[in-house]
């Protein structure tokens, strides 16, 4: 694949770019190092005031960097202007409790025969970050925050299609202050991975995109006995059943499906809906589905654009075609529009068995699988029934049956009566093939660090 800017919106290559060389490579491999030492010389306080400098420079750049991501990747350009704000809040966040929550942590120095025992974080040193187009800005910063604030430096691999918002990031935090090298780009495709993680100055490497990218990157970073966190797909059940307040879980069940033109790892993605609701459940949201706006991305009253990639947009009508050749039924959308653009309609398809690609498989697109089930059991069933587990939704306003979806959904993150949602606040990821480790909050931020014992006589 290209490194190079194309408008998913009119399929028009705009800017591409030369993927670098070794000997940039290395430059840029001997500047993280520096970076490192740099870093984990500054205080918190040092570090905190860059970090809110990042949140200032991505609020007064809001609306050239949401169109920037819109150019590149296709989202509406109102969903791609709350994601730089909500990266600038996160921002705040690290710079705010990063201190905190790597305090020194005590332990019982009697029982191991000390005068003083603790649990010391530091910084383990250059993280790779290997991330998706979906959330171009996002998915970044909430890698970069908190390991700038533990004293890591990053180096990003982004997406081959978002070079520019890659170029962007280490903009933003070049210009907030960090010492030079603390977070750069690699314009490198691939392929140049493996030798960029091998290198002896590359502590760890965390990753977000498909359960193949992961595998792979997963392989070298194991080779080299380096630590790694993996936030992969998804196909997250939600669930509603009869005492569900109906209006909400319908309107949410279509933002859940088709925000950012339906290509989020935590998007809702198989409807589980009880019997006794299911025919007007189906209605209702076949309905919503069909009322979205399909159209430019750039224009404000847009709800869905095109999908980011030409290759993005077959596979999407290639499952929903298996599933229509194997029986399943379409109440809406469901076939490629004519014109340019890597446009899909928002669909709905129901009547899905086993062997549908549509049943066990990640779709990235806004595409809705609708399964009718009698019990609370078969609808845990159902929802299991994938290699995934990142997140899940529960609409019940029984106590009982809450806690039976809480215990029996096997994901990294259960939202009941609400949308799944990444918080700063709260630790991000997924359980089986969805991924391991965890991101944001306190979590996320320990996970690249030496969590050192002290133990003193
Ligand atoms: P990928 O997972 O292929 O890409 C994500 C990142 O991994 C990119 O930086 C990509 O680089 C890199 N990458 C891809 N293949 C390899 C590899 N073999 N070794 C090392 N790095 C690799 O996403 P796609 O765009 O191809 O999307 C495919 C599917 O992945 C989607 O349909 C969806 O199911 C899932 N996905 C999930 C995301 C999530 O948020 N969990 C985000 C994006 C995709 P490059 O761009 O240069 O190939």
């Amino acid at each position: 694949m290209p490194i190079a800017t194309t408008n998913p919106a009119t399929g028009e290559m705009l800017q591409t770019f030369e993927p670098m060389g070794e000997k940039q490579i290395e430059e840029i491999l001997a500047y993280a190092a520096e970076a490192a030492a740099a870093l984990r010389a500054s205080t918190f306080d040092q570090r905190g005031a860059w970090m809110r400098e990042a949140a200032l420079v991505l609020e007064g750049r809001q609306a050239e960097v949401a169109r920037l991501m819109t150019l590149e990747m296709g989202k509406p350009v109102r969903e791609a202007a709350d994601e730089v704000a909500k990266c600038a809040s996160a921002c705040r966040y690290y710079a705010q409790h990063a201190e905190r929550f790597l305090a020194d942590m005590p332990h019982d120095a009697v029982a191991v025969g000390a005068s003083t025992a603790y649990t010391r974080y530091e910084p383990l040193g250059p993280v790779l970050a290997v991330m998706p187009w979906n959330f171009p800005l996002w998915q970044v910063i909430r890698f970069a925050a908190p390991a700038l604030m533990a004293g890591n430096p990053g180096l990003l691999k982004h997406a081959s299609n978002v070079p520019q918002t890659a170029l962007f990031l280490e903009e933003l935090f070049r210009d907030a202050g960090f010492p030079a090298g603390a977070f750069q780009t690699l314009l490198v495709g691939s392929d140049a991975i493996e030798d960029i993680l091998l290198d002896h100055r590359v502590r760890a490497a965390t990753l977000t995109g498909s359960s193949t990218a992961g595998r792979a990157v997963a392989a070298i970073a194991g080779r080299a006995l380096k630590k790694m966190v993996l936030e992969l797909g998804g196909s997250d059940p939600f669930v509603v059943l009869p005492s569900a307040d109906f209006d909400r879980a319908v309107s949410t069940a279509v933002r859940a499906r088709c925000q950012n033109n339906g290509q989020s790892c935590i998007a809702a993605k198989r409807f589980i809906v009880h019997g006794d609701i299911y025919d007007a459940f189906a209605r209702a949201f076949t309905d919503g589905m069909a009322r979205l706006q399909v159209g430019d991305p750039l224009d404000h009253a847009t709800d869905i654009g095109p999908l980011a990639l030409a290759r993005g947009r077959d596979e999407v009508a290639a499952q929903v075609d298996d599933a229509v050749a194997k029986g399943a039924t379409v109440l809406t959308g469901g076939r490629v529009p004519d014109g340019p653009g890597w446009f899909y309609p928002p669909t709905v398809v129901t009547d899905l068995t086993p062997e549908m690609r549509l049943f066990g498989e990640e779709v990235f697109g806004p595409v809705a699988g609708l399964y009718r089930v009698e019990s609370v059991e078969e609808a845990l069933e159902v929802a299991n029934a994938t290699e995934y587990g990142l997140g899940s939704n529960a609409w019940t306003t029984d106590p009982g049956e809450r806690e039976r979806l809480i215990a029996g959904l096997d994901a990294g993150q259960v939202f009941v009566n609400g949308m799944t949602t990444s918080h700063p606040e709260l630790p991000f990821g997924g359980v089986r093939n969805s991924g391991y480790g965890r991101e944001l909050a306190d979590l996320g931020i320990r996970e690249f660090c030496n969590a050192k014992t002290v133990w003193v006589a």
